[in-house]
Formats: structure tokens, sequence, C-alpha cells
């Protein structure tokens, strides 16, 4: 029977985050350097590729399954489907124009060049724009092209803007929001499905603990009406007696977004001795 074949990217920047989350699903893969590396504990083994060949790989059935960002899974352009979203490698795909431009709306590129490692990305968004310019394919240090006269602008991924304002730009344009994902081979046989959905299911279960905290507090039993209140947990909260009479503990999960806030009222309302702890896998 024929093992799972899963792409990731080799030695970038989401090597590591997709190999710990591969770890964190009970998948140890070792990464020693070679092409290809068997899993343990489960019936897969791992290709390390460039990212911009995990598409082609995927869609000529080469692999089965791949993990990339989403910008480069789009702009391949590759029969491929996307089964999950993975939470890392966010970044934002944005049009750039000289800092000293002024700029106000897309009809700013009407004719201009715009250079990019993204031309199928870029091309489709300025045809949704009705503007029509000239894009200009290039594939490394896309940022200095307007300096060199090779382009009025410029269309890269952006994280925190400061490789731009060094070099003389300004973010104007959100083309794409990307992060990680999971994809597939469009016609997966029935085993290798299987292994796919299961390693999926395991994902989900890593990827929602993450969003959970649990919580455990004491409280004086009154207060804890309110307390529950705050505490819309996946089920009704675990109350356990304490020893101190008059007093409970109160046991249950906490979203990761809000809980600096819920954990200031929380206080407010009479909980004392507050332990938050990470959740590593939650099954629903
Ligand atoms: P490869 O050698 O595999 O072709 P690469 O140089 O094309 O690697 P990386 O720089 O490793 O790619 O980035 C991989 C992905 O990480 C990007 O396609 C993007 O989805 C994501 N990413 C997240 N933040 C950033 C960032 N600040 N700069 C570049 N990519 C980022
Ligand atoms: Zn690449």
């Amino acid at each position: 029977m024929s093992n799972l074949r899963l792409c990731i990217q080799k030695g970038g920047r989401l090597s590591e985050k997709s190999l710990a989350l591969l770890n964190q699903c009970g998948v140890a893969v070792a990464n020693g350097g070679s092409l290809k590396a068997e899993a343990r504990h489960y019936p897969m083994e791992v290709l390390f590729l460039r990212d911009d060949d995990i598409p082609q790989a995927v869609q000529d059935g080469v692999a089965d399954a791949g993990i990339l960002g989403e910008n480069v899974a789009l702009e391949s352009g590759k029969d491929v489907e996307i089964v999950e979203k993975l939470g890392f490698g966010r970044c934002r795909l944005s049009l750039a124009v000289r800092r000293e431009e002024s700029y106000e709306d897309t009809t700013w590129f009407e004719g201009k060049r715009i250079a990019t490692t993204y031309p199928r990305i870029v091309e489709s968004y300025l045809k949704e724009k009705g503007v029509s310019a000239a894009i200009e394919k290039i594939n490394g240090s896309v940022e200095i092209a307007p300096s060199i006269g090779l382009a009025d602008g410029i269309c890269d991924i952006v994280s925190t803007g400061s490789t731009l304002l060094s070099n003389g730009l300004k973010e104007v344009e959100t083309i794409m929001r990307s992060e990680s994902v999971l994809v597939k081979h469009k016609d997966l046989e029935p085993q290798k499905a299987k292994y796919l959905e299961n390693l999926v299911f395991r994902i989900q279960s890593v990827l929602r603990a993450s969003e959970f905290k649990y919580i455990l507090l004491n409280a004086p039993n009154e207060a804890l009406e309110g307390i529950m209140q705050e505490l819309p947990g996946m089920n009704s909260p675990t109350i356990l007696p304490l020893a101190k009479e008059g007093w409970s503990s109160l046991h249950s999960v906490i979203r990761e977004d809000d809980f600096w806030e819920r954990i200031g009222r929380l206080k407010d309302l009479g909980a004392e001795g507050i332990l938050v702890c990470p959740i590593e896998k939650m099954i629903l």
C-alpha cells in the first residue's frame, strides 16, 4: 500500500513551522538535509522542495499534498485544491510606489510599469480594477526596481513594511492576504485520501487548541454565576468544591484573542488564584 507523499518547503521561511506542525500532529520527520524523508508514526513520506515547485508536483501527482504560501499556490495557476489554512507565514501582497508620488487610487497605475514576482495575481487584480499596466516579471530584489528605473511601481510581499520604507517606497494597495495552506492533488486514490483526511483532522485539532487556553480559578460560590457568563467555554464549566467553606474551583476554556480583557473582568468579579494553561490538542 502506498504512503501519502507530502511536500514542504526546503530551507525557507515555512520549513521549520511546517515540520513543527507535523510534529504537533504526532508525525515525526527528520530534516537531515536530504530531499526525502520517511515520517515516523505515520504512513507518509515528506519531500523537501522549493516552494515554487510544490504546486506543479501536487498537480501532477508527484506529491499528494503540500504546504506552501497561498500566494505561491495562487500565482502558480496550477490545478490544486486548498484543503486548510494553517495560520502561519502570514503576509500580504501589496502594490507600492515611490514615496514622493501623489497616489490616490489604482488609476495611478494606468499605463505604468509594475515589477513583481507575482505577474498572474497582479494581472487579475488590475483587470478587476479596469486598469491596464505593463507587468515586468522579476525574480528577486523587486523593491529596488523603481529606483533603478526598471518600473514605476512594484507588487511584493509585505509583512512589516520596513523593506519598502528603506527603499523609499510606500504601500498603496493590498492585493491579497496570505498565509500558509495545505493543498492536495485533485484526485487522490481512496487510501491516500483517508491518510490525508486523518492528517487534516489532527491539524485542525492542533490549530483549534492554539486558539484557546485552559483556565482554572477559585471563587466564592456567590460569584460563580457572573464568572460563568464571562467564560462561554466549549461546554459548561467544571465546578469543584474547595476545602475552604463557600468557595469553589472552576475549570473551563477561554479564547486566546480576548483573553486579557476577560481575565481583568474575572478578577473584578471575585476570581482568585487564576491559572491559565496551554491546550495541546482540542478534539471536538
Ligand atoms: P524558495 O527558495 O523555496 O523558493 P522563497 O525565497 O521563494 O523560497 P521564502 O522567503 O522562504 O520564499 O517565503 C516563503 C513564503 O513565506 C512566501 O511565499 C510567503 O507566503 C511567506 N511569507 C511570510 N512572510 C513573509 C515575508 N516577510 N517575506 C517573504 N515571504 C513571507
Ligand atoms: Zn520561492
